[in-house]
């Protein structure tokens, strides 16, 4: 049940969340991303490789650690020969969080694969967490996005695994790629990807001017930015929306404009008048 989101880019939905892994073929092949670590869903992707007439695989390329997209990365590269693939800074994630997965090989920024027919570019988009990595086909302006950019949903931000300055800064940074079509790592194919890198880089910006806003009004501690910017939310969702708020509040303060002590939180507004005010006009 893959789908050819490109000339040679086969998309293949695995799992439950939307998951996409991607299958690209020059005279060799990568699998980016390999969906969890599920038999299953491994065999589904080993089938559709096998459709594809077992090109050697070079790579699994894991864009990150989460068990989403790194969980199946042993059991693929068991079926198919791959070596999987990561930056430096997952690699240990990585290898921790799945006995027997060895990341064997690390990719610098803007390194170059070639597969015979395809050249691939690894960029480095650190923020969704410290390693993620895009991939670049320059050829088909195609970008492959992993959680840096979501098809469907929000990225979020743990604090102990990204960084929101970083995740706005490599957003940025993708601005300048010349592209035609965004694969991401969940949902579908994105034919206008300048407007949703710019909506992801507005989504953040307008919910730290919420932040900024609440601190200036006496929301001081984290249960009351919380009650204030996520009432009625899914309980479900409680964790995630409260690191969003803690992963704010780490940026606000790495930049000087906010003290963080405890569960309080504090504008340096009389310190930093003009640095938060030219910062929010942004
Ligand atoms: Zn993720």
């Amino acid at each position: 049940m893959g789908i050819h989101v490109a000339p040679r880019v086969l998309g293949i939905p695995v799992g439950d969340l939307d998951n996409v892994v991607y299958l690209v073929a020059g005279d060799r092949a990568v699998f980016i991303d390999a969906g969890y670590d599920v038999q299953a869903d491994v065999d589904s992707l080993v089938r559709q490789w096998g459709d594809a007439g077992r090109p050697q695989v070079e790579a699994i390329v894991v864009t990150h650690r989460h068990p989403d997209h790194a969980g199946g990365a042993r059991l693929l590269a068991d079926a198919t020969g791959g070596v999987v693939t990561a930056a430096a800074a997952e690699k240990p994630h990585i290898e921790e969080a799945f006995p027997g997965a060895v990341v064997g090989r690390t990719i610098e920024d803007r390194e170059l694969m070639d597969l015979g027919g395809v050249m691939l570019e690894f960029v480095h988009t650190p923020g969704h967490t410290m390693g993620s990595v895009c991939v670049y086909y320059r050829e088909e302006r195609v970008l492959f996005t992993g959680d840096t950019v979501l098809g469907t949903g929000t990225t979020t931000i743990n604090p102990e695994q990204g960084s929101v300055g970083a995740y706005v800064e490599s957003l940025r940074m993708l601005l300048d790629f010349d592209l035609r079509l965004i694969c991401p790592g969940h949902g579908a194919v994105i034919d206008e990807p300048q407007a949703k890198i710019r909506e992801a880089i507005d989504r953040r910006l307008s919910r730290e001017r919420d932040i900024v806003r609440l601190l200036s009004n006496g929301h001081h501690t984290s249960e009351q930015l919380f009650a204030a910017l996520y009432a009625g939310i899914d309980p479900s969702l409680r964790e995630v929306a409260r690191r969003q708020i803690r992963s704010h509040l780490v940026k606000l303060e790495s930049e000087g404009r906010v003290t963080i002590r405890g569960e309080e939180a504090k504008l340096e507004t009389e310190a930093f008048p003009s640095q938060s005010a030219s910062r929010e006009a942004r």
